[in-house]
């Protein structure tokens, strides 16, 4: 039994009915409690002055799989960066692991949890790679986790699309198929990348439009979206589906993001990186901002949720699963070097370094386009604060983005740094608006556990898990969200003044959905002719993966009751 006090922060917890009050928090054992006066606490903080919010939440960052580890290979000179110890303070848990954009495991979870983050997921999680990436997590220290799996290139989800025709007359397969292919690979969601455009890509088409045929399979990325998203509903999964929609980075998709929302007809859905989605044609370089348009579109829609994936100026390594965009960006690689690579007939990756710069034309509306996009959603529970780790920026950039967004004067700073025809020109130069702690709050933490189904993370109500992050109150909201000075994670003190001071085993999320075993035939018979590993040995059961993740805990999550 232990028993904890904060007392007199000023909690921000916009779940609860009080979002922004000085008040108490007492925690029993690792959950929040009611404070009782009466009791005995073996520790009371005096938390004046301070700030104090539930556990960051990151619901899209690319920490364990397989292009996480090519990234680290690929940029080898990364591994310098805080691994010199002499430019190090005394701690020797942070010497144990090094990196900037590609940081080693035990570097992501200290520098995480150094923030005030307990949770992150990982969007891409290839089905014949679960094990590795769910190791990979469980070498995080600290950090709850879960991964969204694969699907919508994989042959077999694509052979089946067919198959059923336009009118889907085999759905019920499909959503089998999708549910086990979740439930066999422990995953949190599914992520559609690309919707069969890596697969296209590999029958020599180099871009895949919403309603246009891929040349095999003729079926388009509107059927493919459309099928996931409504087999996830059936299935009451609670993160609907994670889209990385079509052509991403090209000037104009904000095209085919408007097409994407029009194919989920009403579903519910989670845009990712929406930032690299949301260009327009205008302007004489043919590049410009459709910020405006996709913030319509987000207001229009409640049922749609969007992560931003802002860029940030500097040095880093953009892995994604999109082969084929991958491709198409490998000759802006900088340095000049990349990655690309199939698995297993079931998805792609590619990895090339990239240098974001203030006076690129292009990387500079990439900025604007994100704060734009940021700034002009009404509704913050549909946003969530990401950089796409490490594509727009590593994480480690977090504090600096919610300055950015919190502080205008600041931000006219920056602005005036960069290209001077997008300073000049850009929509963001009248945006007054200042997202207060309690909308950063929502953001990156209240808003991601209620997308992902997490009840009781990412608030502070009587029994939820006593992840905690205490900030002392600053102006300079960079400094302040840089070093909290408490983190706790089930109750226990993991941080203090940005050192790391207990390394628990972070937790595994992961949903169930039930299907109907006779799914199974047929996937046997896929696996039999196409995988690497025998069919029996694919799924994952509850001990390896928790032998995977290091011994920590078990996190299931309950599915909805389906709708079908
Ligand atoms: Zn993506
Ligand atoms: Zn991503």
């Amino acid at each position: 039994m232990s028993r904890m006090l904060l007392k007199g922060g000023r909690v921000i917890d916009p779940s609860s009915a009080t979002p922004d009050l000085v008040r108490d928090i007492a925690v029993h054992d690792g959950r929040i409690a009611e404070p009782d006066a009466a009791a005995a606490y073996d520790q009371t903080l005096d938390l004046a002055g301070s700030v104090v919010m539930a556990g960051g939440i990151d619901l899209h960052t690319h920490i364990g799989g397989g292009k996480v580890n090519l990234a680290r290979m690929l940029m080898a000179e990364d591994h310098r960066e805080r691994g010199n110890p002499i430019a190090l303070p005394a701690n020797a848990l942070e010497l144990a692991s090094c990196g900037g954009c590609a940081p080693g495991t035990l570097a992501t979870g200290y520098r995480y949890v150094e923030m005030g983050y307990t949770a992150g997921f990982e969007p891409a999680m290839v089905p014949s790679n679960a094990r590795h990436a769910h190791m990979e997590m469980g070498d995080v220290p600290v950090l709850d986790h879960g991964a969204y799996v694969m699907l919508g290139n994989d042959e077999l989800f694509l052979q089946l699309l067919a198959e059923g025709g336009p009118e889907m007359r085999n759905f019920a397969q499909i959503r089998d198929y999708t549910a086990w292919t979740i439930h066999a690979s422990k995953a949190m969601g599914v992520k559609v990348v690309n919707p069969a455009g890596i697969s296209a890509f590999k029958f020599n088409q180099r871009k895949l439009d919403v309603d246009e045929k891929h040349v095999h399979w003729q079926v388009t990325p509107r059927q493919v979206v459309h099928s996931l998203a409504r087999a996830l509903k059936e299935l009451g999964v609670p993160h609907p589906l994670h889209i990385h929609g079509s052509n991403l980075g090209v000037a104009g998709n904000i095209q085919s993001t408007l097409d994407t929302i029009a194919a989920l007809e009403g579903l519910p859905a989670h845009l990712t990186h929406i930032q690299f989605h949301s260009y327009g044609t205008e302007g004489p370089k043919k590049f410009s901002s459709a910020a405006l348009q996709l913030v319509e579109a987000v207001n229009a829609n409640p049922q749609i949720s969007i992560d931003v994936g802002q860029i940030l100026f500097g040095q880093t390594v953009t892995a994604s699963g999109d082969t084929m965009r991958q491709h198409a960006n490998s000759g802006l690689a900088n340095p000049r070097k990349w990655v690309g690579a199939d698995i297993e007939g079931m998805a792609g990756c590619g990895v090339v370094p990239f240098r974001y710069r203030e006076q690129s034309y292009v990387n500079a509306l990439q900025w604007v386009i994100g704060l734009e996009i940021f700034l002009g959603v009404r509704n913050p529970w549909q946003v969530v604060l990401t950089t796409d780790h490490p594509n727009g920026a590593p994480f480690t950039s977090y504090p600096h983005l919610i300055r950015l967004l919190m502080d205008r004067s600041f931000r006219d700073e920056q602005l005036a740094r960069l290209h001077p025809e997008v300073a000049a020109n850009c929509a963001l130069k009248s945006m007054t608006r200042e997202l207060t702690l309690a909308e950063i709050a929502v953001m990156t933490r209240s808003a991601p556990a209620r997308l992902l189904g997490l009840k009781d993370r990412g608030q502070l109500g009587i029994g939820a898990a006593a992840d905690i992050a205490v900030y002392r109150e600053d102006h300079n909201r960079e400094d302040m969200f840089r070093t909290p000075s408490h983190v706790f994670k089930d109750g226990t003190l993991v941080a203090r003044d940005g050192r790391i001071t207990a390394t628990p085993v972070g937790g595994t999320h992961f949903v169930e959905p039930g299907f109907d075993p006779i799914i199974e035939k047929t996937l046997r018979r896929h696996w039999q002719d196409h995988g690497a590993i025998h069919f029996d040995n694919v799924a994952i059961s509850h001990d390896e993966l928790c032998r995977c993740c290091n011994g920590g805990r078990l996190l299931p999550t309950a599915c909805f009751e389906g709708s079908a």
